[in-house]
C-alpha cells in the first residue's frame, strides 16, 4: 500500500509545524481536563502522536521528534510547569510514543490499520508495552515531585496511558481521508431506513443515560450490548469514534466519582475504574474489526461472483439474474432489445498469436463495447468469447443504432499484441426486440436463443454484421 502523505514532502519544516500544533493543541486540552492536584484525566497527546506517527511515517525525522518534544515542553510552560518535573514528563511521553512507533513498523499495513480480526491483540500489546515505556520513565518523578512511591506511580502511568491511548488511537488508525469519506457520505432516503440506520446510535445514547441515572458500578457497563450493535452496524470509523465518545464519557464520570455509590474517590478506585474502561472498550474495537473484515471479504466474493475477471463484464449467472429482473419491471426496462455477440474468427487469433494474445484481445473487446453502451445497459460475458446485452428503454430503430455503432467501434479498434503490428477484429450481432416487459427467466432465455439463432446467419451471410431476428 502506499504511504500517505502529511503536510510537504519529508522532513520539511511543514510537517513539523503540523506534529508541534498537534501536540501543542493535544497537551493543552489534556491540562484542561486535569482535576485539582492529579495529573491529566485525560491526556490524548501521546496517542495522537503515535497514531500520526503510524499513519504518515514520513513525519517521523528529526525535525518531527523535535517538533513533538517542542509541543509538549510548550504546552507545560505556557501553564506554569517547572523546568525539571516538565522535562521528566516530556521524555515519559516520547518514550513511550518512540516504544510505540517502532512496534508498530513490526506489525503489517493492514494491522495497523485494525483491518484484520486480531488487529486489536496486536494493538493491545503493543500499547501495553508502550504504556509500560511511559511507566518506567514516569514513574522515576513519582517520590521526587509528586509525593508518591515509584510502584503508585508506575500503576498510575501504565493504567492511565493504556486507556487513553486504547481510546483515542484507534480513532487516527482508522481514520478515513476525508475527501472520500465526504463522497461516499450519504444519507438514507426514507424515514424508515434513517430510523434504522440511527437505531444503534440512539440505544446507545439511551443505554448512557439509564447508566447515569442509576449509578453505581455495574452502570459503566450498561452501554455495552449498544456498543457492540453499533459495531456490527456501522463502518468501522464511526464505531471506534463512538467507542471513543462512550469511553471519554465514562473517564470523566468516574473522576467525577459518578459511578462509585459507596465507595470514596481514591487512587485504587481510579486505576481499576480505567482499567475497567480500557477493557470494556475493547470488545467494541473487536467486533468492528472483525466486522470490516468479513465486509470486506463477502464483497469480495459479491465481486468475483458478479463479474468476469478477465473482462469486467457480468458472469453468466449475474448476467442473467439481473436480465430477468429487469425485462420483467415495466418500469425500468419498457421496450428493450436482447443482442448475442460473436467475435469473427477467434479461433484464428489464438492459433497464431496465442491463448494470451486471445485474452489480451477479449478484454479489448469488452471495453470497447461497454465504453459504446449507456450506464444502464446490461452486458455479460456468456460464453468463451461470446457476449450479450440488453438495453432497456430502447426503441427498435434505435437498438438498431446502438448495434451498429457497437460493430463499428470493434473494427475500428486496434489492439496492440506483444508481436507485430496491431490486430483488428471484427463482430457479428444478432438481436431481437420486445416491445413490452414478460416474465423473467424463460422469457430472457428465449430472446437470447432467438438473438443467438440471427447471430448465426450473421455469421452465414459473412460476418460483420447485424441481423435482426424478426427481419
Ligand atoms: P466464428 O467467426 O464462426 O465465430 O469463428 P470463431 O473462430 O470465433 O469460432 P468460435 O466462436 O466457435 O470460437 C470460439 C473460440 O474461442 C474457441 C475457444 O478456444 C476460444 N476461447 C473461448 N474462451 C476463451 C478465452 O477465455 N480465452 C481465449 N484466448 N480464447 C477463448
Ligand atoms: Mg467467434
Ligand atoms: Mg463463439
Amino acid at each position: 500500500m502506499r504511504e500517505e502523505r502529511l503536510g510537504a514532502p519529508q522532513g520539511t519544516l511543514a510537517g513539523a509545524a503540523i506534529v508541534f500544533t498537534v501536540v501543542l493543541a493535544a497537551c493543552l486540552f489534556g491540562i484542561g481536563t486535569r482535576p485539582l492536584g492529579f495529573l491529566a484525566a485525560f491526556w490524548p497527546a501521546n496517542a495522537l502522536l503515535l497514531g500520526i506517527f503510524v499513519r504518515f511515517p514520513h513525519l517521523q525525522s528529526p525535525a518531527g521528534w523535535i517538533a513533538a518534544a517542542a509541543g509538549y515542553l510548550a504546552a507545560d510552560f505556557m501553564t506554569g510547569g517547572e523546568p525539571l518535573p516538565t522535562l521528566w514528563l516530556t521524555a515519559a511521553n516520547m518514550a513511550e510514543v518512540a516504544t510505540g512507533s517502532v512496534l508498530f513498523r513490526m506489525v503489517s499495513e493492514e494491522d495497523r490499520r485494525l483491518r484484520r480480526p486480531s488487529s486489536v491483540l496486536y494493538l493491545f500489546g503493543i500499547l501495553v508495552v508502550a504504556s509500560m515505556a511511559a511507566g518506567v520513565v514516569g514513574a522515576g518523578a513519582a517520590p521526587l515531585f509528586f509525593d508518591s512511591d515509584f510502584l503508585s506511580g508506575m500503576a498510575f502511568w501504565v493504567t492511565t496511558e493504556l486507556t487513553n491511548s486504547i481510546i483515542v488511537l484507534p480513532v487516527v488508525l482508522t481514520a478515513p481521508s476525508l475527501w472520500p469519506m465526504l463522497q461516499q457520505m450519504r444519507l438514507p432516503e426514507d424515514r424508515v431506513t434513517l430510523l434504522r440506520c440511527a437505531a444503534p446510535a440512539l440505544t446507545l445514547l439511551a443505554s448512557v443515560v439509564v447508566g447515569a441515572l442509576v449509578g453505581g458500578p455495574g452502570a459503566s457497563t450498561f452501554h455495552a450490548p449498544a456498543l457492540l450493535w453499533c459495531a456490527l452496524s456501522y463502518p468501522i470509523f464511526p464505531s471506534v469514534v463512538l467507542t471513543m465518545m462512550v469511553s471519554i464519557w465514562h473517564l470523566i464520570a468516574i473522576s467525577l466519582g459518578f459511578f462509585a455509590s459507596q465507595v470514596t474517590h481514591h487512587d485504587g478506585y481510579m486505576i481499576s475504574g480505567r482499567l475497567g474502561i480500557m477493557l470494556l472498550a475493547l470488545a467494541p474495537l473487536t467486533v468492528a474489526s472483525i466486522n470490516l473484515a468479513r465486509n470486506e471479504l463477502l464483497a469480495r466474493l459479491e465481486q468475483l461472483a458478479t463479474y468476469d475477471m478477465m473482462t469486467g463484464a457480468l458472469s453468466r449467472a449475474a448476467f442473467m439474474q439481473r436480465g430477468s429482473a429487469l425485462i420483467s419491471q415495466p418500469m425500468r426496462s419498457g421496450p428493450y432489445a436482447v443482442l448475442m455477440l460473436d467475435i469473427d474468427r477467434f479461433k484464428q487469433i489464438n492459433d497464431t498469436y496465442g491463448h494470451a494474445a486471445g485474452d489480451r484481445v477479449l478484454s479489448a473487446f469488452s471495453a470497447c463495447v461497454r465504453s459504446s453502451l449507456r450506464e444502464a445497459d446490461l452486458f455479460g460475458r456468456v460464453g468463451g468469447e461470446e457476449f450479450s446485452v440488453i438495453l432497456p428503454n430502447t426503441p427498435r430503430e434505435d437498438a438498431l443504432r446502438v448495434a451498429e455503432r457497437v460493430r463499428a467501434n470493434v473494427e475500428g479498434l486496434p489492439i496492440p499484441i506483444e508481436a507485430g503490428a496491431p490486430l483488428h477484429i471484427t463482430v457479428s450481432i444478432g438481436i431481437t426486440h420486445q416491445p413490452r416487459p414478460g416474465p423473467g427467466p424463460t422469457l430472457l432465455d428465449a430472446l437470447i436463443s432467438a438473438a443467438d439463432r440471427a447471430l448465426y446467419i450473421a455469421k452465414g451471410q459473412g460476418r460483420n454484421r447485424i441481423v435482426h431476428a424478426d427481419a
